[in-house]
Parts: C-alpha cells; structure tokens; sequence
C-alpha cells in the first residue's frame, strides 16, 4: 500500500510506514509495510490533519491514539484500555497480537461506532475520546467497551474470519463477549457481568417477539447482512456465549478458543469449526447443547412450581404476544433454594418439557435462573413468587434485576396484571443496585408511553414513592470512598425523579446546581451533571434552548456536545420542539447523529406527536442524507406511538410508502407496537384505578 497525500496530512494505514519521499509539488508518497493475509474489508487508509499520542509499547507493538489536533488529552483512557486489552488477549488468545503497531483513531463523523480495520481501528469520537475527570461512569465505560471489542477482533474476526455473512454473529457475539471479559479483568469494581443483563434483557425485548429471528441465519441480501447487526447478534450471541462458558467452565472455554484460532489463522472459518475446537477441548457434544439458542428464533419461559416438597420446572416458548410459537431447548438451569435454614444449590439441564427438581423439604424460598446467566424468563407460581418477594435481601443484584425484568415482561405480555406489577416494584424502594433501579425505572417509562396524559400525574406520583427512599439516601453530594457504581446511581435515580417524577424539590435544586455550575462555582460529580442537565431541560424555556444549543455547538468533548444534543429533546414546549425537530434537517446536526435525536424525539410523550407528523413530511430527505444503518435505527422510536389510531397510520405509512428495512426489523417495530397498544387496551382501565389511589 503507497498512498500519494498533500503535505501536513497525516496517512495511516492498516501497518507500519517503511518509507516516505516527495512526490512531486506539495505531495508526497507513504509506503506502508505488507499486512498478514487478510480479508479486503479489514482494509483501511486514513488521511487527515490528525495528530497522535506518543505511542506506548505493549510487548513489540506501539499503540497510539489518533484524534484531530487539540484532543489528544482526552485520549488516556482509551490508550490505557487499549494497552491492558491488547496484553490481556495475547494471554487469553495463546497467540501474539497479528499486526505491527495499533493505531486507534477517532474520526468526527461515522456512522458506526467502530470498525475493526487491522492495525488501524477507526471509532466514533464518543467511543474513544473522553475526559475522565469530567465524564460519568457510564461515558466512561462506553470507551472502555468498544476499545476492548475492536481489540479483541485483531484475532477474532482478522486473523480468523467467518466464511459468509451468516458467520457474522459468531464474530459480533465473541467480541462483545470478549469485550466484557476483559473490561471485567481491568476493572472488576465496575461489576460489568452484573450491568451486562440489562443488555441482555434488551435482547430479550427482541427475541421475545414473533418476528424474532435465529440468532444464524442465511445471508442473500445485501440488505440481511445490515440487519445482522443488532442485539440479537451482539447481545444475545454474547449471552449464550457466556452461558456455554460457565457451563462447561471457563478454562476448557478458552482452550477450544485456543484450539479454533490455531487451525485457522490467516484464513476462513465456520460456526460448526468452533463447536468442533470447543467439543475437542471439552470433550463434550456442544452442538447439542448450543443449537437450539443458535438456529431457532426466540428463548424458553420456566414455569416454577411446588410440586410435593420438591419444585416442578416446565419450558415453553416466552412471546409478548402470548401466542403458540414451538420451541424448546436444553436449558443449563442453576437453582437455589433455602431448605431447613440452608442453601441448597442445584444444577439441572431441562431438555424436554418438564422436570421435577427433589428438595429436602418445601422451600422458604427459591431462586431460579441463580448466577443470572441464563438466557430465558422465570415465572414463578403466585405463592412461590409471594416468598421470594420477601427475600429480596438474600438475592444477587442480578437476581434481583431478573426478576424485575422478567415480571414486567410477562406483565407486558399478560400473564401477570399491571398493577401486580407495580406492587411487586413497591418492594424495591431500598434496592441499590443501578441494574435493578434501571429495569425499574426502564418499566415506569413504558407506562408512561402508554397511559393517556390524564393519569400522568398519578404515575409521576407513583414515581415519586418508589424512588424517595434511595433519593434521600444518596442526596446530592459525592461520599468519600464510594464506587463509581453508586455515584451513578445517584445520577441516574436524580434524572428518572427530576423528569419522570416531575419532582418539584429535583427540579428546584438541579436548577441551582447548573446556574452554580454555570457561573464557574459549582463542583457538581460528573455523574450527576448529565441528570441537571436533562431535568432543566425537562422544565426549560427559551432561554434554556438557546443557552444548550450554544453549549451543544461549543463542546469541548465528544460527552458533552452528546449531552447537550440530546437534552434538546426533552424540551417540552411544542415551539422547542419543532425547533429540535428542524435541527434534525438543517445539516447544524452531524448526519451520524440526526437520525438518533429524531428517534429520541419520536420516544418522547412530549414530542412524538410532532415527530410523527414531521418524520411522515421528511422521510425521503432523511432516506437520503442519514447513514443508512443509523437511517434504520431512527424507526425504532415508532414504537412510542401508543393508541390504536397511531397505530394504524404507522402500519399504513409504511404499507404505502413500500419503505425497506432489511431482515425482520420493521416487523419486529410494528409489532413491539401491536403489543403496546394491546398492552394498553387490556390494563388502561385497571392502570387508571390503579394510580389514582393516593400515595403518602
Ligand atoms: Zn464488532
């Protein structure tokens, strides 16, 4: 590879620079060493004003952080999860890092959030670029994760690569599995298995859907192939990963990984190549266990039931739509019951319809799905689910999570009522755990887009009383030596009371916080900055618009032109938001993140109205100008369009305008709408009873 550039650009590539000479006038040529044998997509060349960090050595191989002149300061926290990645895979892998250097660069407009070219990983600025002292634990975090998933593609994915793009999940799901590896390894107080079910659950949203799809699936299409990116790739495929690993243990795991990178480097593989290296390793038949999550749509409910002393378990089928779909699965089942003032612990592979698991004597209590790896849903028969309910203190906080998850879930889809639910919720109010608080307050905003504006304020009241308590624990201020965990908890708790609980005190004060900030007095913690920010915007006017937008055009970091972007969406005010909305088209809005604020728009109860009505003017310019892969996603917020007649234009919207999405995802939108609105239909009566009672 010879690129010809202007002199005073910056060119890089997927090696190392053997050499450099003029040209001709103002050029010059920059020869790039050989790669290894590789596949032509991993290809890349960058040529920019960048400028870079001074590289560090991992081993033999300079990294170094890429950025447009002046950010190179906010490039330590990807070069540090860079460095410890790189190393961490090399021991992980058996086999040394495949390239000669490892450039990261951050690249102002891309639609993607990154691309594992080899040697020269090309991210969002969000994704790699970062002010650790001025961003919260979750910004954080994000840089952290995608750095470790491209790294970890260097083998998984370049040095290997799957034969056709029905592979492609393999590669998607073992990198983000990877990814949570070692994120885990470099910083296990930020607990990432535990905050990786709430993706989890995300895919779960999906897969529970009938127009779900197999995890594989064969690939035509050009259009397919965009589709394969999405949680059912990434997430699901991480977690059933995840679930094989624990099940025949993390050692043997790694081996077959080991073993498949061996037999295949420099050239092509297959799902069934890696089956075959993990069943060398384990000496156990994985296809058996692993096809059924693999090649069939959808994931098992576990019914929980006492059965004599012992609990009777039965699979079936979990959709929304509560509808007879088939399927069953070898589901690797953990139990954990307390017997006779003891733990007993049990592991039981459910492969056909139902199992009856022996205890010493009926149970106190029982936990299903113990350890949260599992990829399915637990109902629990109503006496058991009343038992465990009371021993909230005795669960993991991933234990906790599922069982939050899982209710509303069976709530959205009508085997447990609204309000059961929601009395459920009332047994959280001293959970803290940000997973567990954010399936909560996850679930308060779904019912938020379903009620009429008229129960509003009864749901805001609801708000007010399952949150109060761990508000006031944590109140404001940053305690010494607390993890970041609980720091962003309270930012997290602040936003859902401020906004959602349209909380009068919340809002007073995150208005003084912010003019403090403002003035350059206040030290508010980074993670509860975000949250003022969204809540003065939740109440904000004019002059508020006005003061974030400037803040939003004069950024200094890629956080905080994203926090002040999408804060522009929670204005209330129909004027700011057809303000909002006309950003979405003007080109002031990069066209990587347009489509994105358009869908945050469509999800809001104050703005979907004019969102719908400005997305059906626009959707052709914005067919055009959005990337296409970000252009799909921005139809997502159609399912905040909750009533029957909006349901009905939506479905005719697309019926008449032939709009193409690739693989199942417009039927999979329409139908999380179909079961929104029969959500509605059957529980509004009962919900409007229901947050009508007075509370405190
Ligand atoms: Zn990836």
């Amino acid at each position: 590879m010879t690129l010809v550039v202007p002199e005073g650009l910056a060119a890089i590539s997927n090696t190392a620079v053997v050499s450099e000479s003029p040209a001709g006038p103002g050029r010059r040529a920059v020869t790039f060493a050989d790669s290894i044998r590789m596949s032509t997509y991993l290809v890349a060349f960058v040529v920019g004003e960048l400028e870079a960090t001074p590289p560090v050595m991992v081993g033999k191989t300079p990294l170094r952080i890429w950025c447009v002149p002046g950010k190179t300061h906010l490039a330590r926290v990807g070069q540090q999860i860079g460095a410890f990645s790189l190393e961490f895979f090399e021991q992980y892998y058996g086999l040394p890092y495949p390239g000669d250097k490892l450039d990261l660069l951050a690249i102002p407009d891309f639609a993607a959030g990154a691309m594992e070219n080899l040697g020269a990983i090309t991210f969002r600025e969000t994704a790699l670029l970062v002010d650790e002292a001025a961003a919260s634990h979750t910004e954080i975090e994000r840089v952290a994760d995608v750095v470790a998933h491209e790294v970890a593609h260097m083998w998984f994915g370049d040095l290997v690569t799957m034969l056709w793009w029905n592979g492609i999940w393999l590669n998607e799901a073992f990198a983000t599995f990877m990814e949570l590896l070692a994120v885990d390894a470099w910083k296990p107080e930020w607990k990432r298995w535990v905050t990786f079910g709430v993706s989890r659950a995300a895919a779960m949203g999906v897969d529970g859907l009938v127009n779900t799809r197999p995890i594989e699936f064969e690939v035509k299409a050009p259009k397919d192939c965009e589709a394969m990116f999405d949680l059912l790739t990434y997430e699901k495929g991480a977690s059933v990963l995840r679930m094989l690993e624990q099940h025949i243990g993390p050692d043997v795991f790694r081996d077959g990984v080991r073993l498949y990178l061996e037999r295949h480097q420099f050239g092509n593989a297959e799902t069934t190549d890696l089956w075959k290296a993990l069943g060398d390793a384990s000496r156990q038949p994985i296809p058996e266990v692993m096809d059924g999550w693999i090649f069939h749509p959808g994931y098992p409910l576990v019914r929980v039931e006492a059965d004599g002393q012992g609990l009777r378990l039965s699979q079936r089928r979990f959709t929304y739509l509560g509808e007879d779909a088939a399927g069953r699965w070898r589901i690797p089942v953990v139990l954990r019951a307390w017997v006779k003032r003891g733990i007993i612990e049990k592991h039981v592979l459910l492969d056909g319809d139902d199992v009856v698991v022996p205890l010493p004597a009926a149970p106190e209590w029982a936990i299903v799905n113990a350890g949260g790896h599992g990829f399915y849903r637990v109902s629990y028969a109503p006496p058991l689910l009343k038992k465990l309910s009371g021993a909230l203190p005795r669960l993991s906080p991933i234990e906790r999570f599922s069982l939050v998850s899982d209710a509303f879930a069976l709530a959205q889809s009508g085997a447990m009522s609204a309000a059961e639910y929601l009395e459920l919720s009332a047994r959280f109010t001293e959970e803290t755990d940000r997973n567990v608080w954010a399936a909560i307050t996850g679930s308060f905003a779904y019912l938020n887009r379903v009620i009429p504006s008229e129960q509003r304020s009864g749901l805001e009241a609801l708000v007010r009383h399952r949150l109060t308590t761990a508000v006031e624990r944590l109140g404001w201020e940053v305690e010494p030596e607390e993890s970041e965990l609980v720091r962003q908890l309270r930012g997290d708790l602040l936003r859902a009371m401020g906004t959602l609980g349209n909380d009068p005190v919340t809002q007073e004060r995150a208005r003084e916080l912010y003019a403090r900030q403002r003035a350059g007095g206040g030290a508010v913690d980074a993670n509860v900055l975000p949250a003022i920010i969204a809540i003065v915007a939740a109440n904000g006017g004019e002059a508020e618009y006005a003061e974030f937008w400037e803040r939003f055009r004069a950024a200094r970091t890629p956080q905080e032109e994203q926090r002040y972007l999408f804060a522009l969406a929670g204005f209330r005010s129909p004027d700011l938001v057809r303000q909002t909305l006309g950003h979405t088209m003007d080109g002031e809005v990069r066209s990587q993140d347009a489509p994105f604020l358009m869908r945050a728009l469509l999800g809001s109860v104050h703005g979907r109205e004019l969102a719908w009505e400005f997305l059906r003017e626009h959707w052709e310019t914005m067919a055009r100008v959005y990337p296409g892969s970000a252009y799909r996603r921005m139809y997502e917020g159609i399912t905040a369009l909750v009533s029957p007649h909006w349901e009905s234009e939506v479905q005719e919207f697309f019926r008449s305008r032939g709009i193409v999405l690739g693989g199942k995802t417009l039927e999979q939108y329409l139908e999380q709408l179909r079961v929104a609105v029969r959500f509605q239909g059957r529980e509004s009566a009962a919900l409007g009873a229901y947050l009508s009672r007075p509370r405190r």
